[in-house]
Formats: structure tokens, sequence, C-alpha cells
């Protein structure tokens, strides 16, 4: 009845969709899933309970950032980086604090999750560089929100050129390995890594050994697993 109808609505809107460039929450993970979604490998499939709390947390973060509008501290929200060929992305906020500027991102997450964080994730911190880069705002804060209680959490992250340069040069670096069809290596720490628990590519990067590899060769071993398993991947991947 109802739920299948839900959760099917759910998986649709989920459907693997192709990669054409990068998003800033690419900057600091796996190249080597990236390069995956770049190819339109299919990729293990999320369960609706998990997409509708992705919503949940994005309802959460509008109630979050109206308030800053009722506060009247909203400078621009949802505000896209600068155009340009490598990445896009766009920050939740930028507000003034004693008449000077931050960019703000809101982070949701579980009881358990909020309970442990005594420092911002790295991730979120790579990301919010890139936005302090892009905007020229030299200080940012991220505001984590428990999704089960609401209380809030908030880290000041101050402009570190160097952390922006690193993320960037490493994406350019990756542009030049999904052009020239060649396999990143996975990362290190896989499969313990936090990145390898919750990655959908989980099984194709087994098959792929650990080495940088060839995606050409690599690509006919897939077709081979998938023909006797289910079918084929999608022709726009090939
Ligand atoms: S399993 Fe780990 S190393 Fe392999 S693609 Fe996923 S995140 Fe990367």
């Amino acid at each position: 009845m109802l739920k299948e109808l839900l959760d099917q609505f759910y998986l649709d809107r989920d459907r693997d969709r192709e990669q054409h460039h990068f998003y800033i929450t690419d900057a600091g993970k796996c190249s080597r899933a990236i390069f995956f979604k770049f190819k339109n490998v299919p990729r293990e499939k999320m369960e609706p309970r998990v997409l509708r709390m992705f919503d949940h947390g994005d309802y959460i973060q509008m109630q979050i950032l109206n308030n800053l509008f009722s506060l009247g501290i909203v400078r621009a929200s949802e505000v896209k980086i600068p155009p340009q060929e490598l990445i896009s992305g766009r920050a939740d906020a930028i507000i003034t604090l004693n008449n000077e500027l931050y960019v703000v991102d809101f982070k949701s997450m579980n009881s358990m999750v909020f309970k442990n964080l005594t420092e911002p994730k790295k991730d979120n911190i790579n990301q919010i560089q890139l936005y302090l880069h892009y905007f020229k705002i030299p200080k940012g804060i991220l505001l984590y929100v428990n999704k089960d209680t609401l209380e809030l959490k908030e880290f000041l992250i101050e402009h570190d050129p160097a952390i922006a340069q690193k993320l960037l040069k490493d994406l350019t670096d990756l542009k030049t390995k999904i052009d020239s069809n060649v396999v990143p290596q996975r990362i290190p720490g896989w499969p313990e890594e936090w990145q390898c628990q919750y990655c959908q590519f989980k099984e194709i990067c087994q098959m792929a050994g650990e080495k940088e590899i060839s995606w050409l060769e690599f690509r006919k071993k897939v077709d081979e697993a998938e023909a006797s398993s289910s079918p084929s991947l999608p022709s726009e991947a090939r």
C-alpha cells in the first residue's frame, strides 16, 4: 500500500546518475569511488529508509536557515560558487556577525554520532575550506544539528589556503585519470575506513584490486561478471 509507494518514490529518485563534473562534497573523498560515478558504474542501492533520513536532515537544516533569516543576519542563502570548469557547489548561507562575514554550512546527524562529535569532521572542513577559497571569505562556521534532539554544536573554521590548494590539485589529478581511463588506487585503510563501509561500489572495488588499473581492461571483467549474474552494465558506462 502506501509504504511500497513511498519506498518506490525514493528508489526512483535515487536512480544511478552519471556524474560529469565534481561537486564540493567530492573534495577529499575516495578518488576511486568518484571515478566510478563518472563512469556510471552501477552502484548498490540505498535503502528507502536511509534516503528518507537524508530528506529529514534537509528539512531540519531549512528550519535553522529560517531562524537565521528571522535573526536578520543572513546575507545570502544557497550561494553557488563562481562558475569555473572543475567543480560546482552551493554553500548553505553567508551571514554577518559583528560586521564580519562568515560562510555557514549545516550538517545533520543522529544522536550517536552527535554525542561523540568533539571536533569538526575532516570532510566537512574540506568542503567549507573550498567555500572560503571561492568566496574569498576568511572565516566559516560548521553548524551540526542532532536530528533526534535538535541540539546544536558549532565550530569556527579559518581559511587555510594550503588545504584548498591541495584539494583542488587532487581533483585536477583525478580529472586527468578520468579522462585517460585510469582507475585510481584504493584509499589507505580499505576496507575498514568509514568511506569504504558506506561505499556503494564495495564489490566492484574489491574486484579491481588495490592498485591503479586500466579502466578499459577492467571494464571487460566487470561486463563478464555482470553477464553471468545480472543484466549488463549500462552502455553509457562503456
Ligand atoms: S570501497 Fe573504499 S577504496 Fe573502494 S571505492 Fe569505495 S571508498 Fe574507495
